[in-house]
């Protein structure tokens, strides 16, 4: 069976037949110049059905898929009235050109503009723009992609799947897209999940190497798109279809439910992210706020640290979509095994009980205070919290405060907009946390547990060695009584208390979680509603 991987950006399993989208090569110059006023004329009478038919994929997608999603084709209609555009493009007709040229060249250039630029939003931005004028182009010239009429159990591959292709798309007959570009943050992945049909993008070449009427099998979880299945794997990966349909429609009840235990106690489901991105994903799947931001991820894969500036803008996006929810921000979190190789942190033979986290922070104070200035600022625009990890000792907390207090004054003096006494919480992850949680509940706002971290320290396990590895457990006795022992403390000392690591999740933890009085559980996107669905069967 050949096989090709791609990206996996909306999860589900499809087995179907393959239609290859083959866009129309457009002839902008199939219409000859008549007058400047007469070009102007087809231009905004274009404009004009584009916007009507726009409109109607609105309508339609706000019914599909909601209306956060239709709000992209929104913005292309914002973009397609911007007046700078608009003057370009009739500047363009005066010059002689025709309307089709002047759409043409016109986006062409925006579309230059925008993709030089390295950025993910503005990478998104030309390709709205590409989408804007392919548009335009169908309705000046004729021709299109006829995407509505396909055969149920169609599987399209196409180069790229733009905002407007994929809003025509119905979901009842087509069960899976592939596309040759796009990432996990494309509209087209995003929409795909808003439709929740399996999606796989940046599959090179997939438009030459897949050929229409080919028998598929889809994986858009994993990025897997299998060729001509035998029988066996195409009753599987039915079987898998059908459950994870089944499984989606039992949890979907839950997205709008509130997250409360049979005894009528309230607990909170929350979502952890690592790039403000996924804060969609958080809220498509009923996140109540961001339980952990894991920070670090803004600092790995580039070349030296982010800017002052540049982490402001990550956190108060995330501040921002989120509104009144909280938002907590993990400060960074870095070493063990996650590598920042411009920091330069000496090889070391235990490094996850070696330079990282607090330790690393507190001995780099400016580059630390970089990034706590960073969070006061963003806190203005929603409900931020800060949250310290790898914490063993009350000095660390101590010390922390105390940056924090110099960053506030700074900013005092700035005359920076940022909010003060922003609630400072702790991770307990290592047995040193849980032994001293009493007192840690004095200077510290909220705990949250760390699982990952604190049964592998509780446990003296490195889960990475396999004659070991099973005693990486939550479940194990003294896993289970630190995470007991932490609860207790923090509910004496009447501080919330979360948990973040993977096993709040844990369907077989939770009720024990909930039985202490955990109040907040934060889980990846993707499990949020099967851990409400557990809470709220718990008694
Ligand atoms: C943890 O240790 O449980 C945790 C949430 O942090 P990380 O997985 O990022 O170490
Ligand atoms: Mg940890």
């Amino acid at each position: 069976m050949n096989k090709l991987k791609g990206i996996g950006v909306s999860p589900g399993y499809a087995v179907g037949k393959a239609i290859v989208i083959v866009e129309n090569e457009i002839d902008v110059n199939s219409s000859v110049f008549t007058t400047a006023e007469e070009e102007l004329k087809l231009f905004n009478d274009a404009v004009g059905e584009y916007t009507k038919q726009t409109r109607r994929l609105i309508e339609s997608l706000t019914k599909s898929a909601g209306k956060e999603n239709a709000d992209i084709l929104e913005g292309h209609l914002v973009m397609l009235n911007d007046p700078f555009m608009l003057s370009q493009i009739s500047d363009s007709v005066n010059g002689g050109n025709t309307a089709a040229q002047a759409v043409n060249a016109v986006c062409d250039s925006f579309y230059d503009m925008f993709s030089s630029i390295e950025d993910e939003m503005m990478k998104q931005r030309a390709s709205d723009i590409l989408d804007i004028k392919n548009s335009l182009l169908e309705i000046l010239c004729g021709g299109g992609v006829a995407i509505e009429d396909v055969p149920k159990g169609s599987i399209l591959i196409a180069k790229d799947f733009t905002p407007s292709m994929t809003s025509r798309i119905n979901r009842e007959n087509v069960f899976a897209i592939i596309a040759e570009v796009g990432s996990v943050t494309s509209h087209s992945a995003i929409l795909a999940r808003a439709i929740d049909i399996p999606a796989v993008l940046s599959v090179k070449d997939a438009t030459k190497l897949i050929k229409n009427g080919d028998l598929l099998a889809i994986d858009g979880s994993k990025g897997t798109i299998l060729f001509e299945p035998d029988e066996k794997t195409v009753s599987e990966y039915e079987k898998m279809r059908e459950n994870y349909f089944a499984e989606k429609a039992s949890l979907s009840e839950y997205f709008s439910k509130e997250t409360v235990t049979k005894g009528g106690v309230k607990k909170a489901v929350y979502g952890n992210i690592g790039k403000p991105e996924d804060i969609e994903n958080v809220l498509h799947n009923g996140g109540e706020g961001v339980g952990l931001f894991r920070t670090e991820f803004l600092f790995m894969d580039r070349p030296s640290l982010p800017t002052e500036e540049e982490q402001y803008e990550a956190y108060s996006t995330v501040a921002k979509s989120m509104g009144d929810r909280e938002v907590i921000i993990r400060t960074l979190d870095i070493g063990g095994d996650k590598a920042v190789p411009y920091l330069e942190i000496p090889k070391e033979d235990n490094p996850f009980l070696g330079y990282r986290a607090i330790r690393y922070c507190l001995d780099n104070p400016e580059m630390f205070k970089t990034q706590l200035r960073a969070i006061l600022r963003a806190a203005y625009f929603g409900n931020i919290k800060i949250m310290l990890p790898l914490i063993t000792d009350i000095s660390e907390v101590k010390a922390a405060r105390a940056l924090i207090a110099e960053c506030e004054a700074e900013l005092e003096k700035e005359g920076a907009h940022f909010k003060k006494n922003v609630p400072v919480g702790v991770m307990i992850e290592t047995p040193a946390a849980v032994l001293i949680a009493d007192e840690l509940a004095k200077i510290a706002e909220f705990f949250s547990i760390g699982t990952n971290d604190l049964t592998g320290y509780v446990m003296a396990v490195d889960r990475g060695n396999g004659r070991v590895s099973g005693l990486y457990s939550v479940q194990r006795l003294a896993v289970l009584r630190a995470i007991e022992m932490t609860i207790k403390s923090a509910k004496k000392a009447g501080i919330p208390v979360g948990m973040c690591g993977e096993s709040a999740a844990d369907r077989e933890l939770i009720p024990s979680l909930v039985k202490w009085g955990l109040d907040e559980f934060s889980v990846t996107p993707n499990s949020i509603l099967a851990t409400r669905k557990a809470i709220c069967e718990c008694e």
